[in-house]
């Protein structure tokens, strides 16, 4: 918090619609905050991506990484760090080498589908915590150097990681969140066939959740996981989850529930969080005021959630709840964009928004 009894916020502008959509977030957070009787945020930018190739001469440049470290929050845009020219080029997008570097170990990922827009399971609410510093990906494994290599020109070989301490940091971070919602987690592996790792994950969820005994727990194998989202996704509550798992669970729940462009998602470690949406940088669409702006909106409400809880600020929780009502209220109207079968503008829902948020009460 700032003297102003304020706060200051990260601002790292995406490629692609990352332009239209982060301001899009802004206007919401600046609304609702001043509604909420907190000082104007303090927004710090922070150059990265694409254009800080031009300006600095690397898409993460060390200047950002320096000042990231001195805040414990920030909105971040979607990177589409495949299409940088050499040598910036990378599998690993902007938004990886951060999560790295600043150690968010959890990827929140809400799945609520909205009332008046279509969702292929309706009802559905949940929230995966997806464990994003190790498991199957191998561009996360740091242990054996590498994650993934050739033996020979004809072999590929990738491992996962599993450990109890980062599996035990993800778990403390759903049974807490759980504790706030419906009191539901659901544990997803693969211990029948992964039985040392995926094993290793699932009783670890579960030792920790004895420390939650108003928390029921189950737990599924993935492949049946994928079916119980679709039959029954309202019976679920918070899924914890390893990374690949994750990544595909997050996904199809998201879909579930409506379209990727309404997906937010909240990377955290226990001191620092970053509001990002769901989806990527949507170069197809960019640049023409059509992109919906409503997970980079939902995104920004999750970071005021979370600063909300760890400064104990009542204010901060509210106007992430003015922010929700509105963009509810918003679609209720029938402004959406057009992938959810409307024809507002980008500019133009986020106007309606901030509208609500005045208007409200
Ligand atoms: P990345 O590797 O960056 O995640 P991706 O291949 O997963 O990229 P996205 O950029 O997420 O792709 O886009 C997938 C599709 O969804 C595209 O057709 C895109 O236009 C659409 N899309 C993504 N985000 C939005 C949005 N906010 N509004 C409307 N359409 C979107
Ligand atoms: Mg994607």
């Amino acid at each position: 918090m700032t003297e102003s009894d304020s706060y200051r916020l990260g601002l790292l502008d995406g490629d692609g619609i990352g332009p239209e959509i982060v301001p899009a977030a802004v206007q919401c957070v600046d609304a609702a905050t001043a509604a909420a009787g907190i000082g104007p945020i303090e927004w710090v930018r922070l150059p990265l991506g694409r254009s800080a190739i031009d300006t600095h001469g690397a898409a993460v440049p060390e200047s950002t990484l320096a000042a990231l470290d001195t805040l414990e929050a920030w909105l971040l845009g979607p990177h589409d760090s495949v299409s940088y020219p050499e040598p910036h080029k990378s599998r690993l997008n902007p938004s990886g080498t951060i999560r790295k570097h600043a150690g968010l170990f959890a990827n929140v990922r809400p799945a609520k589908s909205f009332a008046g827009s279509p969702a292929l399971v309706p009802g559905t609410d949940l929230v995966i915590m997806r464990e994003n510093s190790e498991g199957f990906y191998a561009d996360r494994n740091t242990y054996a150097g590498t994650g993934e290599f050739m033996p020979t020109p004809d072999v590929a070989i990738a491992h996962g990681i599993i450990t109890r301490a980062a599996t035990e940091k993800i778990a403390v971070a759903a049974f807490e969140l759980a504790m706030t919602r419906r009191k539901h987690v659901t544990i997803v592996h693969k211990a029948n066939v992964l039985q040392l790792s995926t094993g290793l994950f699932r009783d670890v969820c579960r030792e920790v959740g004895a420390d939650y005994p108003d928390v029921r727990v189950d737990d599924f194998h993935i492949d049946a996981m994928t079916v119980h989202l679709v039959r029954r996704g309202p019976d679920f509550d918070v899924i914890v989850t390893e990374n690949m798992f994750g990544d595909i669970l997050s996904d199809l729940s998201g879909e579930l529930a409506g379209s990727l462009g309404i997906a937010p998602s909240l990377n955290s470690s226990l001191t620092q969080a970053m509001a990002q949406a769901a989806h990527g940088s949507a170069p197809d669409i960019a640049g023409r005021d059509i992109a919906n702006p409503i997970a980079m909106i939902l995104s920004a409400a999750m970071l005021l959630e979370w600063l909300a809880r760890r400064h104990d600020d009542e204010r901060l929780a509210e106007a992430a709840r003015r922010i929700r009502t509105a963009v509810d209220d918003t679609v209720g109207d029938g402004v959406t964009t057009g992938d959810m079968g409307g024809s507002a503008s980008t500019s133009g829902f986020a106007a309606a928004v901030v509208a609500h948020i005045a208007s409200a009460g």
